[in-house]
Parts: structure tokens; sequence; C-alpha cells
């Protein structure tokens, strides 16, 4: 079993997650959240006003966009952000 760290409260858990079990629950209603609002928007967002829109934290965004789930919101996202995004 391989120990990681988890990317929301920092704690070392026992798993290949990105996040401990105690905040999958909470990475999953954050992802239901952006996914609603990105579905729901159709003018371009950048990741600050996603993050201040949403009320998801912006490293957690940043954390998302980088997964396969997240990569067909990715052209929602206007380009001046701290985050690498091909348009
Ligand atoms: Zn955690």
């Amino acid at each position: 079993m391989k120990f990681n760290k988890c990317s929301r409260c920092g704690c070392f858990f026992a798993s290949a997650d990105d996040v401990c079990p105690s905040c999958k629950s909470k990475d999953a209603i954050d992802k239901n959240t952006l996914k609603n609002f990105l579905d729901n928007s159709d003018v371009p967002l950048s990741l600050d006003n996603l993050s201040f829109k949403s009320g998801v934290d912006l490293k957690n965004i940043n954390r998302y966009m980088e997964t396969k789930e997240f990569s067909s919101y990715k052209k929602l996202l206007t380009n001046n952000s701290n985050l690498k995004i091909n348009l």
C-alpha cells in the first residue's frame, strides 16, 4: 500500500487517490458544483472568476481541470489564468 498526501487537507493516507477518504465526498460535491456551473455557462470564464462564482477553491479547480473528467470543460475557460490550457 502506497501513502499519498491529500490534495485538500494535506493529511497522509494509504491509497492511490488524490484525496483522503474524508475529502473524497467534498471533492465529489465540488466537481458536481463545477459541472453544473459550467454546463449552464455560455460565456468563457477565467479560473479566478469560476472559482469566485462557483465557490469552489481555485486550487481544487486547477486539480480537477487536469483530470480527463474535466477535459471537455477546458474550452469554457479563458486563457488568462495560471493554468496552461491549449485553446
Ligand atoms: Zn483530506
